[in-house]
């Protein structure tokens, strides 16, 4: 799969190469008309020749005397053939370049015009003519002649009644056939709309091409007009890597678009869901109260489950801001420096009342010292989800160990170990998803527990601090939930000192 940015280098490549052989092209056309221009103008120059020889064959007809023969150079007696004075006289009157030969290939006779070029001019025509095949093609001999400007296309024309004169060849100007800059300007103005013309349609055709697949992809992306559509997805291969790697992209985001719908949706759901429980059983309660056979204790009774349930729902409505809060990135955290020591030494008091309570043995089994830059109060919140789970959900007689340790690579973790029921395998990697319970039907009876959002708030707190909190279990046999967060390292040592008391606090 090649990319836009080559194929389009390529399209265009083709394409220049495709303008320049028409131009090219063109241009040939231009030498092959002027080919063609030519061979009339070699008949044209026949038919002069014939002309002259018609006017020579004319004369000798009418018995005039138009050669003569005299001695002329060695050998003494040797006689050459000369045009007579008479020949001389009628041709002279007749306009153009044009000679005469005798059968022994001798010019006798040249015309003024040829007569007015240069010596050297004549003695290349002539040389040329006398090469000149009679009835032959014809052929051009450049002349240096300044006014001339231009080349003689000399044409030759055979004659068998004469006696002497056996032919005369005639010449025409090529000068008006010359690929003149005004001849190839005109060339390039014809031609050229057709080029452009050409270019526009080429690069019309090469861009609808590559933008094709991006077309499809904005109609795909048009037809996704609400959450529900958001399963569709764009096809793999689209072309070139760019716009492939643009349709990938895509699907990715219309991928976590579509989970993010999705859990919000079931979010809306589930917090319905568990505000319609309570609001069920305030309204129950309210009516009891109500009720006109009702005694006053009996009232008193439903009223305080009525504001029971009440504190639950402030408490529901509480997590979810919280959530929706972290969710929108507003998560008010106030950051100082914390000591985490005398902050997990509070929460374990908190933990050996709760403990007391619930019939479990509390201990803190280790704690360092560690600073971290933190909200107090939001990781006071965090400690105790973690605390009051754990007796939650470990019966009585159990235990639950508290622990706060340095750990290599300047973090510090807390950690909460019960010996409670534990969570199985299966269910260990939803612990944290918003309104998960291991057991929603017993959380939704009697004895209602909790909503399943303390651990996705825990979650959010540790996020919120550069940290995590991650959960070990069996089932039946407890789980360990540890809460890891870096430490807060300043140029001071004192920060980066550890006090290891490594005591066993129990209860
Ligand atoms: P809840 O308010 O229901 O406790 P959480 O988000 O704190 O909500 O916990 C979610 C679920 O994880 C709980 O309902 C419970 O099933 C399970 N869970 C949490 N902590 C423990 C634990 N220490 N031991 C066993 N199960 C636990």
């Amino acid at each position: 799969m090649a990319t836009l940015r080559a194929r389009l280098t390529v399209a265009y490549g083709l394409a220049l190469v495709g303008n320049t052989i028409l131009f090219a092209g063109a241009l040939y056309f231009a030498h092959n008309a002027r080919g063609l221009q030519l061979r009339q103008l070699g008949r044209v120059a026949s038919d002069q020749g014939d002309r002259t020889l018609f006017l020579i064959r004319a004369a000798a007809r009418e018995g005039r005397t138009l050669t003569e023969r005299r001695p002329c150079g060695e050998p003494r007696d040797r006689l050459c053939v000369f045009a007579t004075a008479d020949l001389v006289d009628l041709l002279d009157r007749v306009p153009g370049y044009y000679l005469v030969y005798d059968r022994d290939d001798r010019q006798i006779y040249s015309s003024v015009g040829i007569r007015q070029l240069s010596d050297e001019d004549r003695l290349a025509i002539d040389r040329a003519a006398v090469r000149l095949m009679p009835d032959g093609e014809a052929t051009e001999v450049p002349v240096t002649e300044k006014n001339f400007g231009g080349a003689l296309l000399l044409a030759a024309r055979p004659d068998s009644a004469l006696r002497f004169i056996t032919r005369v060849v005639a010449g025409v100007p090529t000068t008006l056939l010359e690929l003149t800059p005004s001849v190839l300007i005109g060339t390039m103005i014809v031609v050229f709309p057709f080029l452009i013309l050409a270019s526009i349609g080429v690069s019309y055709a090469i861009a609808g091409q590559a933008i094709e697949p991006i077309e499809r992809i904005i109609n795909e992306v048009e037809a996704i007009t609400d959450g529900r559509s958001l399963h569709r997805r764009l096809p793999s291969n689209l072309g070139s890597e760019e716009v492939s790697r643009l349709g990938t992209t895509l699907n990715a985001m219309m991928g976590r678009l579509e989970a993010s719908f999705g859990a919000l949706r079931q979010f809306t759901a589930d917090a319905s869901h568990e505000l319609k429980t309570p609001l069920t059983v305030l309204r129950a309660d309210v009516e009891r109260a109500m009720h006109p056979n009702a005694a006053g204790n009996e009232a008193m009774q439903a009223l305080e489950e009525a504001l029971q349930e009440t504190a639950r729902m402030a408490d529901l409505v509480d997590s979810l801001l919280t959530l929706a809060r972290a969710d929108e990135g507003r998560f008010d955290l106030h950051r100082e420096p914390v000591a985490l020591g005398p902050l997990v030494r509070d929460v374990y008091e908190t933990a050996v009342i709760l403990g007391e309570h619930a019939g479990q043995r509390v201990s803190l089994s280790v704690l360092e010292e560690g600073m971290v830059n933190g909200d107090a109060p939001r990781l006071r919140q965090l400690f105790l989800n973690l605390i009051t789970n754990a007796i939650k959900y470990t019966p009585r007689g159990g235990s639950v160990e508290l622990s706060l340790s340095r750990l290599l690579g300047d973090e510090i973790a807390f950690t909460v170990r019960d010996s409670g029921v534990g969570i199985s395998a299966g269910d260990l990697p939803y612990v944290f998803d918003r309104f998960w319970r291991a057991d929603r039907a017993r959380s939704r009876g009697s004895e209602r527990t909790g909503f399943g959002l303390g651990l996705a708030i825990s979650q959010w707190i540790a996020q919120a601090h550069g940290g995590r909190v991650t959960a070990q279990s069996r089932l039946g046999r407890g789980s360990v939930f540890t809460v890891v967060l870096p430490v807060l390292v300043r140029d001071g040592a004192e920060d980066r000192e550890t006090s290891r008391e490594g005591r066993d606090i129990s209860n």
